[in-house]
């Protein structure tokens, strides 16, 4: 099998955009990407911007819905930080909007997210205990993507800014422990880490790699 693509979408509802629009808004986008023949995979979930938790869920599942998937594409739904009305925090939404939606939808967890969403991921206890519990509420047979990111911000604060592999507040401990988890160790692994301070992807790839426990390939 070969490599398989992500190409990450923007979230479905903006923060304060009526709802009705932003459908319209996808339902085109994913005209003009079908006509252009690229490969797509998405990402939403969304704002719920007053429609309550339940309304927010139910309008993420049904957007999903009126999505026409190509073959060999899977929709995955990626985990949020959880700031002010934005659903997929919890792994909770995240498997209300797959049992909602009819299509067949997976899930990336981009770790900072997960982790300013209040999963403790800084830990050997905590990542075990994480991935305990989205295999009891999502399923890791669910588990598509992990985004591998560190955070600049600390476990529950909510704020979504990534920092390099193991120089954050996931730290070594915890992003080492992601890594050699027995049960992600068929899930990729994307970066999405900044390229600042002199450190660039190829930088966190190898420090990964380290961490990881893992020769160069080449
Ligand atoms: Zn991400």
């Amino acid at each position: 099998m070969g490599h398989p693509l992500f190409v990450p979408r923007q979230p479905l509802y903006p923060k304060g955009r009526p709802a009705r629009e932003v459908h319209r808004l996808d339902a085109e986008g994913g005209r003009r990407r079908r006509q252009a023949g690229r490969r797509v995979r998405q990402r939403p979930p969304c704002a719920h911007t007053g429609a309550g938790v339940e309304g927010g869920l139910d309008n993420a599942a049904s957007a999903l819905d009126e999505l026409d998937i190509p073959d060999g594409v899977t929709v995955l739904v990626e985990s949020d930080a959880g700031s002010g009305t934005k659903l997929g925090g919890e792994f909770e939404h995240l498997a209300e909007v797959l049992d909602r939606s009819s299509q067949d939808l997976e899930i990336c967890v981009d770790t900072a997210h997960a982790f300013a969403a209040g999963y403790d991921l800084s830990t050997v206890e905590g990542v075990n205990e994480t991935v305990s519990e989205f295999d009891e509420v999502v399923g890791l047979d669910k588990l598509a993507c992990i985004h591998l990111n560190d955070s600049k911000h600390d476990c529950g604060t909510n704020k979504d800014e990534h920092a390099h592999v193991g120089e954050g507040e996931i730290g070594v401990e915890g992003m080492q422990t992601i890594l050699t988890h027995e049960a992600l160790a068929d899930v990729p692994f994307v970066l999405e880490t900044p390229t600042e301070d002199g450190k660039s992807f190829e930088w966190n790839i190898e420090r990964a790699r380290e961490l990881a426990g893992q020769e160069r390939s080449d």
